[in-house]
């Protein structure tokens, strides 16, 4: 089915679309994880977004939410995950040539390189356990008690893997602590997420900033007093820096499983303008977006990266045919 056929569809819909990093050689923190569009193809994918969309920033949205300013036909929305400085680079400028707005969402205890995020610390892991001498190896699975076996390395990095609950699951501090990562220096030498003094700069250049939570815990996975914490310490630190009297809030991986009556509560709790989710599409609601992801699964490694309206008619096809909708 060609994109033509799907577009009426997004005549009266939000449509949202995010990324993480853009790059064409992906950063240690995220090589492992999943991979970035390439800078080329992003800049494809806004050329089609300016010719088949109107771009909104997230103050149309709000607006929208708030007191009922209609959006354009065919809106877009555009943002990005995670705060990596690099984006700096490769997006900001042509994002300015474009005359094209977006939202940065960053977990605020990266701001200043204070902190690397868990899943950013597996994807470090997975990447020196390539070159991991078998003394280090078989101390690691002692350590773990673990077997030592002709194929630890691949029990290993299969264990590593499966660590999903990044709040009270220890394995990767473990880890990086026995195969001597240093998170300082790496902080130190690479600074890969963004500064105030970045978050400012976007901010003074037309940009939107909001939370993404503190420690970018999955939700799913963390106590209501815990998912209250993240929020409220993640959306203060970011109204400090952008002064808005209102922050919006995207969720690390997904809040899928959360009612929007929640969702509501949190808003007013918090100041919180509007919510933007990541799993699978779904229609939006008053108070939460969905998002379709432009990265790529590591599953997909091989195949060439997918033009945008091919990614986004996938996605409404997928939701289409979906039993669970
Ligand atoms: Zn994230």
């Amino acid at each position: 089915m060609e994109f033509s056929k799907i577009k009426p569809f997004l005549k009266n819909r939000l449509t949202s679309v995010f990324y993480h990093i853009v790059s064409e050689r992906p950063s240690i923190l995220v090589k492992n994880l999943y991979r970035p569009r390439s800078y080329e193809k992003f800049k494809e994918d806004i050329e089609f977004f300016l010719k088949n969309f109107n771009p909104v920033s997230l103050v149309d949205i709000e607006n929208n939410i708030e007191n009922g300013c209609p959006l354009p036909e065919y809106p877009l929305y555009l943002s990005f995950d995670d705060g990596h400085c690099e984006n700096y680079q490769n997006v900001v400028d042509f994002l300015l040539k474009r005359s094209f707005p977006a939202t940065f969402f960053v977990a605020s205890s990266t701001i200043n390189n204070k902190k690397i995020l868990l899943p950013h610390l597996k994807s470090i892991i997975i990447e020196k356990m390539k070159t991991i001498k078998i003394s280090q190896l078989k101390k690691l699975a002692r350590e773990l008690n673990m077997p030592i076996r002709e194929n630890s390395k691949g029990d290993l990095l299969k264990e590593i893997k499966s660590v999903r609950n990044y709040s009270t699951d220890d394995t990767l501090k473990k880890i990086a602590n026995i195969i001597e990562i240093d998170e300082d220096e790496i902080l130190k030498k690479n600074a890969p997420y963004f500064s105030e003094y970045d978050l400012l700069c976007l901010k003074n250049r037309g940009f939107t900033i909001g939370s993404h939570s503190h420690n970018h815990f999955k939700f799913s996975t963390i106590s209501d007093e815990c998912q209250a914490e993240e929020i409220g310490l993640s959306i203060s630190t970011v109204r400090k820096i952008s002064g808005e009297k209102k922050v919006a809030f995207s969720f690390p991986n997904s809040g899928a499983f959360l009612n929007d009556e929640k969702l509501e509560k949190w808003a007013i709790e918090y100041s919180i303008s509007c919510f933007f989710d990541t799993s699978k599409y779904r229609p939006n609601t008053k108070i939460r977006i969905n998002r379709i992801s432009f990265d790529k699964s590591m599953g997909s490694n091989a195949e060439p990266e997918k033009p945008a309206d091919n990614i986004i008619r996938d996605t409404y096809i997928e939701y289409e045919t979906r039993s669970d909708k």
